[in-house]
């Protein structure tokens, strides 16, 4: 069989996943680690970063695996998501929902 395999569209062909490194060492749950679907990677709308501002001024980013098309729609879903886990450590140098923004993933 001569399948054409594709890139993993999750972990990017890498078969890890650093924002899951605490979960099954970062193996990819998509392609289990080997980088490659078979099936051929849809036209994926853009994913999103997410970020926001400490009380020190520097910038700390969560992920919320979102995708969509549009900035406005990521910057909801992130201040859903940030009210949903504002208890958890990584926030608790937060300055507030307010100053959340998000950036697409750089590939
Ligand atoms: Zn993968």
């Amino acid at each position: 069989m001569s399948q054409k395999l594709h890139k993993c569209s999750k972990c990017q062909g890498t078969g890890y996943l650093i924002h899951f490194a605490h979960i099954f060492n970062g193996v990819c749950f998509q392609c289990e680690g080997f980088g490659t679907q078979k099936t051929k990677p849809s036209n994926a709308k853009p994913k999103w970063d997410c970020f926001f501002v400490q009380k020190d001024g520097t910038t700390r980013e969560w992920s919320t695996n979102v995708r969509c098309s549009r900035e406005s729609t990521a910057l909801k879903y992130a201040t859903q998501d940030y009210n949903k886990r504002s208890s958890y450590p990584h926030f608790a140098n937060s300055i507030g929902v307010d100053s959340i923004f998000v950036k697409p993933t750089q590939k």
